[in-house]
């Protein structure tokens, strides 16, 4: 790809595909695949990445809320979504954009089936969460009983999955931790079909359950951060690409002598005479406060650039004393080279966080 003149995310579909197909591999034969696209697409865009993920044949999407759900809907998206955060406010929508909803809850239940009977629907597809310890959002174990007598008397909905989330998937110190998920898991699923008579799909792991808990794939699997190219481990992220590259440019080079102090509330005091560039990217691009200060470093013709200072909101400043370099140079701040998994650690993150936080106002390019 030809050198940026401005800051961009550049994301590589033929990665993309590298990914879902090494995922994919993972799995049984006929196990579904669901693709996480919420928080647009982990910042890659959720539109075109769902197309495109469409194409190669995935059976599901996901979003958190409602909105995400319409935009994929807006875009085109033909395959089934799940909102799996949605709030009842929305469930009107939900109807209308044929998103199916997450009920984690009696009450969120109730509701969604009663939006259901007054627009006289029938066996309108919904996904019931169930806690198996993560303890955010689930029905518990307990409730089986009620959920199924509930269902049989509201044939407006028709739960067509039942699933729960691991909460320590990538962290082997928690193997028992999450096979008890597992088996709680199975045990609420064998409760559920005895008492309603059918078997929904169920679907347990996220990217790091497919790679850790192949016992857990069940008849569904939910991949986020795997499709974009981070495994949570050296391990797993050898074998899958990066799909997104952040990119920025040097606007100006300055000359620091000894004790000249550079950006907002002097954040760096030169201890020696140094060259800096400044770049057209900052904290409302997503890049927090928490990279500055020498914590976290950028490419520049290959060679590592600390960060300097303070983030300012549209800016930040490098050090490039040591790089040959001009302005007009590229810069990568995170990419093949480069992993957002190992810029995210230096400012004691994780990769999910540094992706999803790189604001619309960055460009998105797509590679195919
Ligand atoms: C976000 C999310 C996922 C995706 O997790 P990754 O670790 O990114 O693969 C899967 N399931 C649920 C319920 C989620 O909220």
């Amino acid at each position: 790809m030809s050198k940026v003149t401005e800051t961009v995310f550049e994301v590589d579909l033929n990665a993309l595909r590298h990914n879902f197909e090494y995922l994919r591999s993972k799995l049984q034969p006929g196990t579904k695949f669901l693709a996480v696209v919420k928080a647009y697409a982990y910042g890659h865009g959720a539109p075109t990445t769902a197309l495109f993920l469409e194409e190669l044949g995935v059976d599901y999407f996901a979003v958190a809320y409602t909105g995400e759900g319409i935009e994929l809907r807006e875009a085109g998206v033909q395959a089934p979504v799940i909102v799996l955060h949605p709030q009842p406010t929305h469930f009107e929508d939900i109807l209308r954009y044929k998103l199916e909803p997450s009920l984690y809850s009696k009450g969120v239940l109730q509701r969604f089936a009663s939006v259901a009977e007054i627009r006289g629907l029938h066996e309108y597809p919904v996904h019931l969460k169930f806690n198996t310890g993560l303890n955010r959002l689930g029905f518990d174990s307990g409730d089986v009983e009620k959920v199924v007598a509930f269902i049989k008397q509201h044939t407006a909905v028709k739960p067509v999955s039942l699933f729960s989330h691991l909460a320590a998937s990538e962290d082997p110190k928690e193997l028992d931790f999450s096979r008890s998920q597992i088996s709680d898991f199975k045990q609420i699923a064998e409760r559920f079909e005895s008492l309603a008579g059918f078997r929904p799909l169920l679907h347990q792991c996220n990217t790091s359950g497919i790679l850790c808990y192949p016992e857990a794939h069940f008849d569904m699997v939910r991949s986020g951060i795997g499709l974009y190219g981070y495994g949570n481990s050296p391990e797993y992220s050898t074998q899958l690409q990066p799909v997104g590259s952040l990119k920025s440019v040097i606007s100006q080079l300055h000359r620091l002598e000894k004790g000249q102090s550079l950006g907002y509330n002097r954040g760096f005091i030169a201890e020696k005479t140094t060259v800096t560039a400044t770049l057209p990217i900052g904290h409302a691009d997503g890049i927090g406060r928490q990279y500055g200060k020498g914590k976290s470093s950028v490419l520049v013709n290959g060679q590592v650039a600390p960060i300097l200072g303070n983030v300012c909101m549209d800016m930040l400043m490098i050090d490039v004393t040591d790089i040959d370099c001009r302005e007009g140079d590229e810069v990568i701040i995170f990419g093949k080279n480069h992993s957002a998994e190992e810029l995210a650690a230096s400012a004691g993150t994780i990769s999910y966080e540094l992706i999803t936080a790189i604001s619309r106002r960055v460009k998105r390019v797509y590679k195919r």
